[in-house]
């Protein structure tokens, strides 16, 4: 391998701390961000770049070969389930990131769930519906609780949990019939409810080998408590105690190398990032919820700063022309870590832009990661509904959750909102699993 030039694709929390982490790697010579944000910016080796749109494929391509770019690293989804490995591929410049035919895993719900079926990969019971008077007829008959989702990519929204068969009818409508998610509603899933505690596993993955960061649970609701309305996360922490070794075995058995060995026996290998969604029963019996085909966010934040092997090595292991992923040390620290996003007034739903912003330099232990944030001249300001996050790690958990909400102290703008739980599951004493009651 020789020295990384690599071109990384996206704008958010995520993006910044993938540039943060790449940036310390002495295989790394330069970085150049497209467009990247406020915080990519000011990441030692990283130029962000807006002469190229980050959806121009053919012109991405371009700009990499004048560029000498030799490893491309696209953080969001969308590009990958538009398939642009393929068009890196053949200008032969390595992607660590999955084709087109993998990125279906995450790009299609009812091919994931068919997949998850064929391998035996235990997840909820589902069907597969394209008819709106057949999946009607379904939820009218079907006796347990139920989740609706689209098929394809609706921005981490296309997921609806019903409390009664009339609120069930009416999300099959809203999805299926007025398209509130566009053709990502075409089809969907109806499938079982489960109940139990979440946890997401992010694993890097050559098409063969498989190595997984500590597990971490992210929290998608704007309120605390778990209440509100659904966000792209507000807030992490990793490693969940949950997730004991046996438990971390376990799914690496049933779920995620039968998931790699499926994909590379069904034609379609995955070499990237493999984020497995799980439903933990109470009974400790894990299921997989859904497949990304790409890093989480704001999961990344937490669990990069645990990672002690060099990620660029990592990312080439698994991208370049031959991978070799079982033939790096993995190593990752035992220490805690936790992420509290902060966000603009009014998020998830409509919020202001532009708004000042002030950042103070973090303490040793601390990062602060920029994702709706751009530089005006020199002057910092507000561009999108999660704003930034204070990420922090700590011997203990309540010492990295303390440490993260002292990192949100050094940020400042008018109507900031974080919540201030994160991790509340993890320090419960009691049950507090819900159990939703489905009338008939
Ligand atoms: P997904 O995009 O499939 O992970 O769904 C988004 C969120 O909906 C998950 O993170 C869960 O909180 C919830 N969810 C999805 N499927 C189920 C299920 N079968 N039972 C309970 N909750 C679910």
């Amino acid at each position: 391998m020789s020295s990384l030039r690599i071109l990384l694709i996206g704008n958010g929390g995520r993006e910044h701390a993938l540039a943060w982490k790449l940036a310390q790697s002495p295989l790394v010579e330069s970085i150049v961000a497209v467009p990247g944000n406020g915080g990519t910016a000011g990441v030692p080796k990283v130029i962000n770049d807006t002469s190229v749109a980050a959806d121009d494929y053919p012109g991405l391509v371009e700009f990499a070969k004048k560029n000498a770019i030799n490893l491309v690293v696209p953080g969001p989804e969308a590009p990958l389930v538009d398939g642009i490995e393929g068009f890196f591929r053949d200008a032969g410049i390595p992607v660590f990131g999955p084709s087109k035919e993998a990125a279906a895993m995450e790009g299609s719900k009812t091919f994931s769930k068919d997949f998850m079926k064929k391998h035996n990969i235990p997840t909820a019971a589902y069907e597969n519906f394209s008819d709106y008077e057949k999946a009607c007829q379904y939820l009218k008959s079907v006796k347990h609780n139920v989740v609706i989702k689209a098929t394809g990519l609706a921005a981490g929204k296309g997921v609806i949990i019903p409390q009664t068969q009339e609120e069930a009818l009416q999300g099959l409508k809203d999805i299926m019939q007025d398209k509130a998610f566009g053709s990502a509603g075409d089809e969907v899933v109806i499938e079982e409810f489960l109940v139990g505690d979440e946890l997401s596993i992010l694993s890097f993955c050559d098409g063969t080998t498989i190595k997984s960061l500590p597990p971490a649970q992210d929290h998608k609701r704007i309120g605390e408590g778990d209440t509100g309305l659904n966000t792209g996360g507000m807030g992490c922490y990793a490693p969940t105690k949950l997730a004991t070794p046996q438990l971390i075995a376990r799914i690496e058995r049933e779920i995620l190398q039968p998931t790699i060995d499926g994909m590379r026996k069904d034609g379609f290998p995955f070499r990237g990032c493999l984020f497995t969604g799980l439903m933990i029963a109470p009974d400790g019996t894990p299921k997989a919820l859904e497949y990304n085909v790409r890093f989480g966010d704001p999961e990344t934040q937490t669990v990069l700063p645990l990672l002690e092997t060099d990620l660029a090595k990592i990312m080439y292991a698994c991208a370049g022309p031959v991978p070799y992923l079982e033939d790096i040390t993995f190593k990752v620290s035992s220490k805690f870590s936790t992420t509290v996003v902060v966000a603009a007034p009014g998020y998830p739903e409509s919020y202001p832009k532009n708004i000042p912003m002030q950042v103070a330099n973090p303490p040793d232990g601390i990062n602060i990661f920029h994702a709706g944030t751009k530089l005006s001249g020199d002057a910092l300001l507000t561009s999108g509904g999660r704003v930034i996050a204070a990420t922090a790690t700590g011997d203990s958990l309540r010492a990295a959750v303390d440490k993260a909400y002292e990192g949100v102290k050094l940020i400042n703008f008018d109507g900031m909102y974080y919540r201030k739980d994160i991790a509340h599951r993890a320090f419960r004493t009691t049950d507090t699993t819900d159990k939703l009651t489905y009338a008939q």
